[in-house]
């Protein structure tokens, strides 16, 4: 098949360039003709020399009047030559790059694109882009919308786009339609290989405006369809079970240290609501950081448990995992409910045992993490499912759990702001609730981006806090030091420098992913305990953990973190009473890093954060895609394509009404290109 031939067998294609190439992920010739503009000159536009707009970007046609010469400036080789046109003249100018010498004769005429400055006493145009025009009416050829593509080091965009254009001719007649015929009369959509043409080679802005819309279309459909048919029965509500509020709910609710906050009441209400009813519940909750989730989780698995129904909690680390279990079997306890947790620490005969208990229904409610999933382990009962901190999970590892029971409600719980347009796609099948509001009494966090040369004036401010009782966490990027990251923070340096030479006196641990679980569990419950004053760890901390006595958050490199990440790691601080910070490290001049801290600065608010990341960083970045187990975007752009996904949408739930398992002839191809990307590694994990 042509489209996954190696780009090495493309003309002019050597072992060098194909690595550069690979830097961009490019490896076969559809992912060269998948590598779209980042963007476009219109170069159709021609300017007479004695118009040219000083320090920008100028398209002239002009002929060669004066021999290539060669200087040096400054120990650099500098090629120039005078060209003009019917109004004026300019030189044209190249550095460092003698072999330009050879490559202009005297009246030849060009098409050059480039910068023009005032330098020397002269009027220049630098490393332009050039193009010969041999006859005169070859010009409409030559002057066109040009793409600009996302390029690496030492590979011109003149190369690129040839490649592209190289790629598109051999690919063209095998470039496949995977959106069926009645999709596109629908949708007004172009078909996918004049799209493909129009995209890299736009003939005009509305041939482009009609590529682009297609394209976007198809990217976001194939995604749609292949979330909906993993979770194959996402427009049908199942006949679930219809729970009974039990008596002993006010005991339960009377027992709790606090009153549940107005959000806290509201989401439950709408919970219950789907637990008395007989259709199975599918609801996401999403609550900001320590907007009070786990008590909420608590509170439908008491209901369920009442109604003699077995059931479970699963978390994304083995610290959260026990941190719940500690905290729901002493809610349970009175109420004679057993309780078990099954982690990548159980023994095997505490694990034994646990199976034994849950299939002879002695065990009711069972805390985990992923090893909760596994095959062998058996849920007879199994009625309430609730996965915390879901962004770490796969929908694929989620759904395994559900299976379990014959059909549980299920909640999924996260504190990941999800920007609308995401949880669109990832969620759409699901109702939302929204826990809008933090628990009375906290104190605001105060957050501050500095540079490292505030260091000495940080340690003392956690000496101070320290002192007064109050613990502290350190974040770096890295474990340890290494070659290529040897300017980023590590875990293991750090917390030497700190032990002998910053606070000899105080009680440092770190705490890292490469350590035993056993290790992780203790420095965990050491510094739950208050026994440890500062722990240095990587982002291990940054999901769920709960130590109200922390104040203070240090996060060295800030600039290597997710605005959602950063927004996590703060939110393990500000938990309790007293008044807490958070401190962002960076010595990046970046002018959009500056920008991301900054909001970290402005607000605490998630969502704000979420849809801030999003809209600095553009599309296919990690945040949008990646941190939610998603592929990246070619083309859609998650922020502004919100309309789109709407339709695409719409049109999705649509075939899989007509034709769930798109068996019909129309849906051949689908059916096909579905199932192999389903099949991926990359996806299948993705899911
Ligand atoms: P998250 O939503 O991030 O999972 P948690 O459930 O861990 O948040 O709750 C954060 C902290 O807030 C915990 O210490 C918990 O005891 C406390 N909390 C939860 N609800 C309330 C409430 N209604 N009033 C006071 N404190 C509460
Ligand atoms: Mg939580």
């Amino acid at each position: 098949m042509v489209l996954n031939q190696s780009i090495l067998t493309l003309k002019g294609v050597g072992a060098q360039v194909a690595a550069k190439l690979n830097r961009l992920q490019i490896y076969t010739l559809k992912d060269m003709i998948e590598h779209y503009p980042r963007e476009y000159e219109d170069r159709r536009k021609i300017t007479p020399i004695s118009e040219c707009v000083m320090n920008e970007h100028n398209n002239i046609l002009a002929a060669i009047v004066s021999k290539p010469q060669i200087t040096k400036k400054a120990g650099k080789i500098i090629v120039s030559f005078r060209v003009k046109d019917e109004t004026g003249s300019i030189y044209i100018v190249f550095y460092g790059q003698a072999y330009m010498k050879n490559n202009f004769e005297v009246g030849e005429q060009y098409l050059f694109y480039g910068k023009i400055k005032h330098k020397y006493a002269k009027i220049e145009m630098e490393s332009p882009e050039y193009e010969k025009v041999a006859v005169p009416n070859q010009i409409e050829q030559i002057a066109k919308i040009t793409p600009i593509y996302n390029a690496t080091y030492k590979l011109s965009q003149k190369v690129i786009r040839g490649l592209i254009e190289k790629s598109l001719d051999l690919c063209m007649p095998f470039i496949i339609d995977y959106l069926p015929q009645s999709i596109r009369k629908e949708y007004q959509l172009v078909d996918k290989k004049n799209a493909v043409m129009n995209i890299h080679f736009p003939q005009n802005s509305e041939a482009f405006f009609e590529a682009r819309k297609r394209l976007v279309f198809e990217e976001l459909f194939m995604l749609q369809l292949a979330l909906y048919s993993l979770k194959s029965d996402f427009s049908k509500k199942t006949l679930g079970i219809a729970y009974k509020i039990p008596d002993t709910l006010s005991l339960f609710l009377d027992k709790l240290p606090y009153e549940l906050t107005n959000a806290q009441k509201y989401v439950l209400n709408e919970i219950m609501e789907d637990m008395k009813n007989k259709m199975a519940m599918n609801r996401l909750v999403q609550g900001d950081v320590g907007s009070g989730k786990t008590v909420i989780a608590a509170i439908a698995l008491f209901l369920a448990l009442q109604n003699d129904h077995q059931a479970a909690l699963m978390a994304p680390t083995e610290v959260l995992a026990i941190q719940h279990y500690e905290f729901l079997r002493e809610l349970m306890l009175p109420f004679k409910i057993e309780v078990g947790l099954l982690t990548g620490s159980t023994t095997k005969k505490q694990k034994l045992e646990i199976i034994e208990g849950l299939r002879k229904e002695k065990i009711k409610l069972i805390i985990g993490t992923h090893a909760l999933i596994e095959d062998h382990i058996e849920i007879p009962k199994l009625g309430l499912v609730i996965t915390d901190e879901q962004h770490r999970f796969g929908v694929r590892q989620r759904l395994k759990l559900s299976e379990k029971g014959l059909t549980p409600d299920v909640i999924v719980m996260t504190a990941t702001p999800i920007p609308r347009t995401l949880a669109l796609i990832l969620y759409g099948d699901m109702d939302i609730s929204i826990i809008n509001e933090l628990p009375p009494g906290r104190q605001p966090i105060k957050t501050n981006a500095v540079d490292s040369a505030y260091h000495t004036r940080i340690y003392r401010f956690i000496e101070k806090e320290v002192l007064s009782g109050r613990q502290c966490y350190i974040i770096c990027p890295m474990v340890e030091d290494n070659d290529t990251n040897s300017d980023l923070q590590n875990v293991l340096d750090y917390s030497e420098h700190l032990k002998t030479e910053i606070f000899p006196t105080l009680t440092i641990d770190y705490l890292h992913g490469k350590m035993k679980p056993k290790e992780k569990n203790e420095i965990m419950r050491r510094f739950a305990a208050g026994i440890t004053h500062i722990l240095v760890s990587t982002t291990v901390v940054e999901v769920g953990v709960n130590v109200p006595n922390a104040t203070i958050m240090l996060i060295e490199n800030a600039e290597r973190f997710g605005l959602a990440q950063l927004h996590q790691l703060r939110g393990r601080v500000g938990r309790g009473t007293h008044k807490s910070y958070c401190i962002l490290v960076s010595d990046s001049k970046n002018k959009v890093t500056k920008k991301r801290l900054k909001i970290m600065e402005e607000t605490t608010d998630g969502f704000v954060i979420a849809e801030t990341d999003l809209k600095l960083r553009g599309p296919g970045e990690f945040f949008g895609t990646k941190q939610h187990g998603l592929p990246e975007m070619k083309i859609a752009n998650l922020y502004t394509d919100a309309k789109v996904l709407k339709e695409v949408q719409k049109c999705v739930k649509k075939i899989l009404a007509l034709d769930p398992d798109l068996e019909s002839s129309e849906n051949e191809i689908l059916y096909d290109e579905i199932k192999q990307r389903l099949s991926k590694e990359e996806l299948h994990h993705a899911l």
